[in-house]
């Protein structure tokens, strides 16, 4: 039996006359940038998230982009983070200038160890960017807290946690400004590439919108050098339709991990993903751990069955930063123990008991656990 490890085909067919209709509608309109469908889907967006403004943009790299070019963080700031994430979150640090420092992630929740912030603020700090890596929130009250007391701005990266929340509220409505990415695999998906992002500060929404825009806010007047980035109207109107079933979805993903957690527990060789009882996580991915990561990722290929490591090389360790002038690697003992051995079981939104089951049973086997 094949089982990828995200099945969009399947999403498809079950909202195939929805989907029809929504980009057809945006044909027969021949409108494909901005109008309507992108402000409706905006204004969709912040009414979910709980936020004064949604800007949306060309995708979720950008979006952390405008955020740091709007907040005028460049250079000489320094801004922490996780190395446990896309390498996305250290490229929009990394393009306005600015120095990224990494601190280590908690071994269970793989979110960055809010713990280890303190050590790593110096004069020079600007800013911190969390990662709600694989769908679950980062503990941000305490975070918020640590940032209050030394000046510093938050922007949480939620790219990968649409729909989770923390004490109530939800991913993207916690810091200064949040981005989320529209990338066909995360949890709201569009049809090509897709992103925006959130905030209450009316003067960062304005400024994040100018530069996505060229610079400009009257048409051919420019007062600063901006970008090209913008959500097409077939990908708005996508995003749209596919809006009301998230929750739905997420609940799917949710209820995968606790079949999951209890087809393999005490398995040996094997650490579950742990959720923390502040929220509710949206299972972006459900990540395992193993020291035989690979064994076990070869034995789910060898049934047809998707996977993929999460995340090979932690950041830290990346070609591209050790080039980067001025940066210090950092030693990072979590991250580098669990780069290659966290990967991903199939748990997408409609994955079937039986497709859970003959997961679970191939990696059982990989690990010399007795079949259930
Ligand atoms: C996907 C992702 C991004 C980048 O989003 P794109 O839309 O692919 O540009 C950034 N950060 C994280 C954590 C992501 O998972």
């Amino acid at each position: 039996m094949t089982i990828p490890l995200l099945d969009l085909k399947a999403q498809y067919r079950g909202m195939k006359d929805e989907l029809d209709a929504a980009w057809s509608q945006v044909m027969e309109n021949a409108s494909f940038i901005g109008g309507p469908k992108v402000s409706e889907f905006e204004a969709a967006i912040a009414r979910y998230c709980g936020t004064e403004h949604c800007v949306a943009c060309g995708n979720g790299t950008d979006a952390l982009f405008l955020i740091m070019a709007g907040l005028g963080i460049g250079k000489g700031d320094e801004v922490i983070t996780t190395p446990y994430t896309f390498f996305a979150t250290v490229e929009a640090i990394v393009h306005v200038g600015a120095m990224p420092v990494f601190v280590d992630i908690e071994p269970d929740t793989y979110n960055m160890d809010i713990t280890k912030i303190e050590a790593a603020i110096t004069e020079r700090t600007k800013a911190i960017m969390p990662v709600h890596i694989f769908g679950q929130c980062v503990d941000m009250d305490v975070l918020a807290a640590i940032a209050e007391r030394h000046g510093l701005i938050v922007v949480e990266d939620a790219c990968q946690a649409i729909g989770a929340t923390y004490r109530g509220r939800k991913a993207g409505s916690m810091a200064r400004a949040a981005a989320f990415s529209f990338f066909p695999s995360k949890n709201l998906g569009c049809s090509g590439d897709g992103g925006c992002l959130t905030t209450d500060d009316d003067g960062l929404a304005a400024t994040a919108r100018k530069i996505a825009a060229h610079g400009s806010s009257v048409k051919y007047h420019h007062d600063a050098f901006g970008v090209n980035s913008r959500l097409d109207t077939l990908q708005a109107a996508i995003l749209l339709a596919k809006l009301p079933h998230l929750d739905a979805w997420n609940q799917q993903r949710r209820e995968a991990a606790v079949r999951y957690n209890r087809l393999l527990a005490e398995v040996p060789d094997l650490t579950l993903p742990v959720a923390r009882d502040y929220g509710e996580m949206v299972y972006h991915l459900y990540i395992v751990k193993s020291a035989k990561a690979d064994e076990v990722m070869a034995a789910l290929r060898a049934a047809d069955i998707g996977t993929a490591a999460y995340y090979p090389v932690s950041l830290h360790e990346q070609e591209a930063l050790i080039k980067l002038p001025g940066y210090q690697k950092p030693s990072l003992p979590i991250a580098e123990g669990c780069a290659g051995a966290t990967f991903a079981l199939p748990a997408f939104p409609g994955i079937t008991t039986e497709q859970i089951g003959s997961v679970a049973a191939v990696v059982r086997g990989a690990l010399g656990a007795p079949p259930l």
